[in-house]
């Protein structure tokens, strides 16, 4: 298959900030390019109450979503970028083109895919310290409202979105009581000294239904083997996440997948390269990035130097 053959020059699976700034790039270079995504354009900021470490002058996420999405919005009127709308569940590299399996059965070929799916939330059957039962489901703590917490308002895990929900409702007076495993410790310390946080130190949390009335019973085992039990209104997820990797990349034991481990017509951009530097900057920096290291591979039919 040749390059004109392939859908698409540059076919970027995610339109968080590394997936805009590698389609940006790549319209800039004049590659045809395609941006796939399963929700909507600016993928994690959306979620960013009180934005912090970012050039510009944005202090919400949504604020700077809006921005790349009118970025992507003014390539699509230009005709240099494509903007579609799926769930890719399979990435695969070729001698003469990657190829993009999504979930409702369709194929698209790219002569190179930058994914850039980022993490997405675990669920308490995820993780080994959390037993519930099926019909248990935490609603995230990032998109909890003030209103929302009434009652006694458990929160499982001390993942770093707790400091930004701290920051994002200074007059929320309600404490929160955060059930901290120990590898969740050195992300709490942030939180340690607000008088609205309550840690509670865990091994084990097991949470069941109780036999009357609403809510869930919560038991708790900490770091001396003590058990406690608690009858909780509401218990929001702060579990922290894992890569969303999709099937045929090469991942590592966490999941995460290395740049550098890769087919050479896929690229891996943003948060999920790795558990560290998760921040938009660096995002946005590797997605560029990704595009700019195809445009200059040599050892691509057709690449490097010659176009
Ligand atoms: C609560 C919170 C606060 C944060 N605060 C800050 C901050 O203040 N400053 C900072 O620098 N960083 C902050 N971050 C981190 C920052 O949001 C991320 O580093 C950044 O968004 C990563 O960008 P990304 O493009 O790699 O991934 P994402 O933003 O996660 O985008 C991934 C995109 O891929 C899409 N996608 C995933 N899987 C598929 C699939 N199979 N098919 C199609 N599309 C898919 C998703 O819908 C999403 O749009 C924060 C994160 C959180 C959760």
């Amino acid at each position: 298959m040749n390059a004109r053959a392939c859908d698409t020059d540059v076919l970027v699976v995610g339109a968080g900030p590394a997936g805009v700034a590698a389609a940006v790039m790549a319209a800039s270079l004049n590659l045809r390019t395609t941006v796939l995504d399963a929700g909507p354009v600016g993928g994690k900021l959306h979620r960013i109450s009180a934005l912090g470490n970012v050039p510009g002058s944005w202090t919400t996420g949504p604020q700077l979503a809006e921005a790349l999405a009118a970025d992507l919005e003014r390539l699509q009127k230009a005709g240099r970028c494509t903007l579609e709308q799926g769930r890719a569940v399979k990435a695969s590299g070729h001698a003469d083109r990657a190829e993009l399996s999504l979930a409702d059965g369709h194929v698209l070929t790219a002569e190179t895919i930058v994914v850039a799916t980022g993490v997405t939330d675990l669920a308490p059957s995820d993780v080994e310290w959390v037993t519930a039962p099926s019909e248990f489901s935490a609603p995230p703590l990032w998109r909890a409202t003030a209103q929302e917490l009434t009652g006694r308002t458990y929160v499982l895990g001390a993942d770093r979105p707790l400091g930004t929900w701290l920051r994002a409702h200074p007059n929320v007076t309600t404490t929160l009581h955060v059930l901290c495993p120990p590898t969740d410790r050195y992300k709490a310390a942030e939180v340690e000294d607000d008088p609205r946080v309550r840690l509670v130190p865990v091994s084990q949390v097991a949470i069941t239904k109780p036999r009357y009335g609403e809510g869930w019973t919560v038991e708790v085992k900490g770091h001396d083997g003590a058990k406690t039990i608690y009858s909780v209104t509401s218990v929001l997820n702060n579990l922290g996440n894992k890569p969303a990797a999709l099937d045929g990349l090469v991942s590592d034991e966490n999941g995460y997948c290395r740049p550098d481990q890769q087919h050479r017509r896929i690229r891996i951009a943003g948060d999920l390269r790795s558990a560290r530097f998760q921040r938009i900057a660096t995002a946005q920096g590797s997605g560029a990035e990704a595009v700019l290291a195809y445009y200059y591979d040599t050892t691509l039919p057709g690449g490097g130097g010659t176009r």
